[in-house]
């Protein structure tokens, strides 16, 4: 029975991922049922079910209709906005859902020069590049920026779109412990010396590679303390924004914005279009020299398709809408939103005794479960009440660490929260998970 820790023994022992998976197959949660089969939500299949920003899915194995709070629909412009639909659907008319060329054959058009330069002024960045996949830009653009003979120091609880861009660039690779600036510092110290010039050092370039908010944590990045650290050092500060960007700050620009760090001393920002903006693809945004290097040798620039021009107009839509360029102050109401329904809902399961991770202001919220039995039984009674959760387990966290992520949208209104909130501490009651008595809570 898996809520009989003994059972977990032979992982603990370190059996490959695959006998893990199998072994997750035949153990069963704490209510006697087998743990990884459907009815569990994120095994379903959904549909959308109206245009409500994707505030609702409906599961197809069973016709309900359920609160989403999974989706990293941050500022709700998934589904239809609008601002952004009918512009998004003129692109698809002008031209076409995809331009079957790479951006050096002729797939650059001018909506493509125009997003490039909407996102570097919006991250405040000389210039930017565009691909169109979020995972792809991390994992072909570390292979770029450094190789052998590099140094890529990375935090131990960075993506995996990372840590593949991180191993395939041939570069040694050492992990600090998460978020922590002065265990970064003495895994640098380790490797050069204090102040020493960068022609002077073993290491032909040194990148810290972080994230704004970490999406298993919901964790803001120690960003003021990591970029002083590299200066000291010398070493490239590469910033993973797919959470953060659109999401915080006053003027939606990300975590160098709401904690106070110029961009000039974040040299290589990248960030993705699927959270906060309602599309897909990435970005890098650099120096002016970065950025036409890495157009001259980037392979998933120079030999992939250019993203698709409708996705690349939702981008700058909701730029615009962000930025109140739409002539409405729409944007300025989401991301008041979404910061007030985040700290609310934060501060109620905290109230309710749950143990919650991340800071205020970040829209993602783990609930911890710790036990891995509890995750198909927390998912499935909030399923039966109709709220969807996202629960992650092993091996996107450690084994023991299990928990439920709650992503907040600045499309839930007060009342949904509240809706979500009673499920939420109904089942918490349960399955047995509030570990946490409110009072443990700092200020
Ligand atoms: N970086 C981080 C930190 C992520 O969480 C993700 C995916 N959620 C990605 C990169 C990949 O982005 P995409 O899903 O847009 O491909």
């Amino acid at each position: 029975h898996a809520s009989n820790l003994q059972g977990y023994a032979p992982i603990c022992l370190g059996l490959e991922d695959f006998y893990i998976r199998r072994l997750y197959l035949r153990i069963q949660d704490c209510f006697g049922r087998p743990i990884c089969s459907p009815p569990d939500a994120w095994f379903d299949v959904v549909e959308r079910v109206s245009n409500d920003n994707n505030k609702t899915l409906k599961r197809t194995t069973k016709v309900s209709r359920c609160l989403n709070l999974g989706s990293y629909n941050y500022l709700g412009f998934a589904a239809s906005d609008e601002y952004c639909t009918p512009r998004v659907i003129e692109s698809l008319k002008r031209f076409s859902p995809s331009t079957c060329s790479t951006r050096v054959d002729g797939g650059t058009t001018t909506l493509h020069s125009e997003l490039e330069e909407c996102v570097a002024n919006f991250v405040g960045k000389p210039a930017a590049i565009v691909f169109g996949m979020g995972y792809v830009t991390n994992s072909a653009i570390l292979p770029v920026l450094i190789g052998k003979g590099g140094l890529i120091i990375s935090d131990s609880l960075n993506h995996n779109s990372i840590v593949n861009g991180a191993r395939g660039s041939g570069a040694t690779i050492r992990v600090f412990q998460h978020n922590t600036p002065s265990h970064l510092e003495n895994v640098l110290r380790e490797h050069i010396a204090e102040g020493q010039p960068r022609t002077h050092r073993p290491w032909k370039k040194i990148i810290v590679v972080v994230e704004g908010i970490y999406s298993m944590e919901g964790e803001l990045c120690q960003l003021p303390e990591i970029v002083a650290i590299c200066k000291k050092y010398k070493a490239y500060v590469y910033l993973d924004e797919a959470h953060s960007i659109g999401a915080v700050g006053r003027t939606g620009r990300g975590v160098c914005e709401l904690l106070g760090v110029d961009t000039a001393d974040v040299e290589i920002m990248m960030g993705t279009f699927t959270k906060s903006f309602g599309s897909c693809g990435g970005y890098i945004a650099g120096s002016k020299e970065l950025i036409e290097y890495l157009k001259y040798t980037c392979p998933a620039h120079l030999y992939a398709t250019s993203i698709s021009p409708p996705a690349a107009q939702q981008i700058i839509s909701s730029i615009k809408v962000i930025l109140g360029e739409d002539g409405s102050n729409r944007g300025a109401q989401k991301l008041a939103h979404i910061r007030e329904n985040s700290n609310f809902f934060r501060s109620e399961l905290q109230k309710m005794g749950f143990e919650v991770l991340g800071d205020n202001d970040s829209p993602v919220m783990p609930i911890m479960l710790y036990n891995p039995a509890k995750i198909p039984a927390f998912s499935r009674e909030c399923l039966k009440r109709n709220v969807a959760v996202v629960t992650v387990a092993f091996p996107a966290t450690p084994l023991l660490l299990a928990r439920a992520r709650i992503c907040i949208s600045a499309a839930h209104s007060r009342d949904d929260l509240i809706k979500a909130l009673e499920v939420i501490s109904e089942v918490g009651d349960l399955v047995g998970i509030k570990y946490f008595p409110a009072e443990l809570y700092k200020e």
